[in-house]
């Protein structure tokens, strides 16, 4: 087993990120034999069960080709009309591209707005993982024609949006292909003594150094921007990987511990920081489970609403509940569904929440890795 292997080997949920560095080439036409390629790893991944959600720039640029500009707009009107015809185009070249391997791909547009109303962000996390589940390849971009802030500079060219993504729906791994070997001591383009960093253990204010300004003329992010991704990423336990676009098959070759590009790790005990964090925090409600449900929470399953007695309070999806059981608060857990819609389901068979409620959030009620035991 090699050294990346140790980390990389178990990851099952991926995010790749395609940098408008990597998908256009210098004429400013989309890279298409590049797109058919990851359309290709993609496919092998499948196979191995593992789970794919590309986050794709490219759009301004085909934008600029397709309307003939002959220049990169500054000017936000121009650049969202850009964004806008060349969004359209895009997709349809990773949809041909995904067709040759029989899969199909979904668009989802992002704006900052999708991450920070809890509603839409639970919405977004299950419409994700639907579309895994039916096997569909969600292609994610930011929503430059709508977006309110500066595009293509509010999410750093979708650096900071992938990161996002990837620690909103857990994902192990996000992978970050660009048109540079990975994160150097110094820029590389403008420094031939620069070293290529392999692994970074922890982003320290040095590591933050390296990032500099933007500086190629395509893309927008540069390092700054991939390193502040790497660290929203270490605080949820998603390992992150800068690579070169141009090594072929790279995607499959870093799943397969081959040593490329840069690996920033990640803190291990993410997972007892995250059940810390879920009985200290304040909660919204309570609900009372009866004796069986106690005791497969206890064995680290997740609870059924069959389990549920009773509810108090007012919550919503997302929001973390006290768990009790005989008068004793035992556990804290975030709940999958509110508590008017608890109301309706508790004691009920799974099988009988669509019956209740027209409609299924989950099978469970509290997912086992969301419940933090008090001792
Ligand atoms: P993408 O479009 O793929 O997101 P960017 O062009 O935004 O990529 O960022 C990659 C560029 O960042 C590199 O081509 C390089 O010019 C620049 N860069 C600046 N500092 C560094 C560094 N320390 N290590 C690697 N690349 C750097």
């Amino acid at each position: 087993m090699t050294y990346r292997n140790k980390f990389l080997g178990k990851v099952e949920k991926i995010v790749v990120k395609v940098g408008t560095s990597s998908i256009t080439s210098d004429d400013g036409k989309l890279n298409i034999e590049f797109m058919k390629n990851v359309a290709y790893q993609i496919s092998q991944l499948q196979k191995l069960n593992k789970q794919v959600i590309i986050v794709s720039s490219g759009s301004i640029g085909v934008g600029i080709e397709m309307l003939k500009l002959g220049y990169r707009p500054r000017e936000i009107p121009i650049r969202q009309a850009a964004a806008a015809v060349g969004q359209s185009v895009l997709m349809q070249e990773w949809r041909k591209a995904f067709d040759d391997y029989d899969l199909d791909v979904a668009q989802i547009l992002l704006s900052y707005d999708s991450f920070s109303s809890r509603l839409t962000y639970l919405n977004l996390r299950n419409s994700i993982s639907t579309l895994l589940s039916y096997g569909v390849i969600p292609i994610i971009n930011e929503n430059d024609p709508t977006c309110v802030h500066e595009i293509e500079a509010t999410f750093g060219d979708n650096d900071k949006l992938s990161a996002m993504v990837a620690s909103k729906i857990e994902a192990d791994l996000l992978i970050m292909l660009s048109d540079i070997d990975g994160l150097y001591d110094k820029n590389p383009k403008r420094n031939p003594d620069a070293k290529l960093l392999s692994t970074v253990e922890e982003i320290t204010p040095e590591i933050e150094s390296f990032g500099g300004n933007p500086s190629s003329t395509k893309g927008t992010g540069g390092m700054r921007t991939k390193i502040e991704a790497a660290k929203i990423c270490n605080m949820t336990g998603c390992f992150m990987v800068i690579a070169n676009s141009a090594i072929e098959n790279v995607i499959l070759k870093i799943l397969d511990g081959e040593q490329i590009g840069t690996l920033f790790l990640t803190k291990e005990d993410v997972h007892k920081n995250r059940i810390r964090w879920i009985i200290l925090s304040k909660s919204s409600g309570k609900i009372v489970v009866d004796h069986g449900a106690k005791n497969a929470i206890e064995k680290k399953m997740s609870l059924l609403p069959s389990g549920v007695v009773d509810v108090t309070g007012n919550f919503e999806r997302g929001d973390i509940i006290e768990i009790e059981c005989d008068g004793y608060l035992f556990a804290k857990g975030i709940t999958d569904y509110s508590s008017d819609e608890l109301d309706l389901i508790k004691g009920l068979h799974t099988d009988k929440i669509v019956e209740v409620l027209g409609y299924k959030n989950y099978n469970h009620v509290i997912k086992q890795e969301n419940i933090g035991i008090i001792n």
